[in-house]
């Protein structure tokens, strides 16, 4: 087989869409004035974010005045988790409930806010990769601020029942906030049916640029300001708008939002094909449930070599796929989210997240597992633990 290019860790990030480049491309060359600028040409960058709030708010299913435009998905998550442990502290609420397998913009976020004396409680998943929505109803106090439960996994691609939280934290008068940042565009999301009170968005997960993103927050919450300064973002999120991006962004948040389940199946097809190709590898395990998950995500893990040395392997192959989430690389750390599944750190060690999209195609998968086979293969060859093991 012919050496070529496949990208195939879009859960990492995307490519920028041709939409989503000639939406930017005004507000980087003539129409480069400030929004907050009397004259025309600032009218014209007020025009471009009006039409790009108006955009995500459908993709949504919220109102314009609902959305806030971020830096992306980690300033979303960070705002979301301080914004209501502010708003119940004012109350004497300290308690929030997260789970195991959040991404680090709320991890951290959660840990900066347990040494201001919040309490936690991070719910554990299944071995497939769910939260319980049992375990999460048990968990909820008198004292709970928030809930903020994850879309979908970055790692293991698992969607979480948000509807059903949405649903228990309205009745328990909690508010809740999901990580829709990986489950953009993969799955219909509409806010009020759904019951969120704050979801996170970024773009370049969905063909946008890096650096932008959106916070949804709920018009019956008085959402305390982010960055203070100018009156930005209605005075909440200060300092001169990325007008180019912001149009960007919401041009990929209108395509995001539309033909999902064609686009799902596709992936699917893919991933599924991907999956029959691997056959006959020898102890490989597939992390996380395969119902329920972001089509395009397959997590492997494999006995006796590290994900890292594929990854290297598989690079000079001229194909791209990472190991646990890629903020976490060029740390050997073993995946939280797969210990949190009961693997062991060997296991987890041993791991490749392969993410593909609808820019794949059937030979860019008939390539990725030729390819991971011989390397899975090579590497065992040389490797001491697959000696051991
Ligand atoms: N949340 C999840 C689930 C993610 O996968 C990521 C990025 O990997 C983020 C948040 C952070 O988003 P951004 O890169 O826009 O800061």
């Amino acid at each position: 087989m012919e050496k070529r290019f496949v990208y195939a860790d879009n859960a990492a990030t995307t490519r920028i869409s041709k939409a989503a480049l000639d939406a930017a491309m005004p507000y980087l060359t003539e129409q480069f004035g400030n929004a907050s600028a009397v004259y025309s040409l600032g009218r014209k960058s007020r025009e471009a974010i009006l039409k790009a709030r108006q955009q995500a708010a459908k993709a949504l299913g919220a109102e314009v005045y609902e959305i806030y435009f971020t830096s992306g998905g980690t300033e979303a998550d960070n705002w979301a988790i301080n914004a209501c442990a502010q708003l119940g502290e004012a109350k004497n609420k300290k308690h929030i409930i997260t789970s195991s397998i959040e991404h680090y913009a709320v991890l951290e976020s959660c840990k900066a806010l347990e040494r201001q004396g919040f309490e936690f409680t991070y719910l554990p998943v299944s071995d497939d990769g769910f939260v319980s929505v049992s375990d999460l109803e048990a968990a909820i106090r008198e004292d709970t601020c928030l809930v903020s439960i994850m879309a979908a996994n970055n790692e293991i691609g698992t969607i979480q029942p948000i509807a059903d939280i949405g649903k228990l934290c309205r009745k328990k008068s909690v508010l809740f906030h999901t990580d829709a940042v990986q489950a953009m565009g993969n799955i219909a999301i509409d806010v009020n049916e759904m019951n969120i009170d704050l979801l996170s968005v970024s773009g370049h997960k969905i063909h946008a640029p890096k650096g932008v993103g959106c916070l949804y927050c709920s018009k019956s919450i008085d959402l305390p300001s982010f960055i203070k300064g100018g009156h930005q973002e209605r005075g909440k999120r200060a300092g001169t708008e990325n007008t180019a991006f912001i149009a960007a962004f919401g041009e990929a948040m209108e395509q995001a939002s539309k033909g999902i389940s064609e686009r799902a199946a596709f992936v699917k097809g893919l991933r599924d094909r991907l999956i029959k190709g691997l056959d006959g590898i020898e102890k490989m395990d597939i992390n996380g449930s395969l119902d329920n998950r972001l089509p395009g995500n397959v997590n492997l893990s494999f006995y006796g070599i590290e994900g890292e040395g594929l990854i290297i392997v598989l690079d000079m192959q001229g194909i791209c796929v990472s190991s646990g989430a890629a903020c976490a690389s060029g740390s050997l750390e073993p995946s939280h989210v797969l210990l949190a599944l009961g693997k062991s750190e060997t296991q987890a060690q041993g791991s490749v997240r392969i993410t593909l999209n609808e820019e794949n195609t059937e030979e860019d998968v008939d390539c990725i597992s030729q390819k991971l086979k011989e390397a899975v293969e090579h590497l065992r060859s040389v490797s001491p633990l697959w000696d051991n093991g």
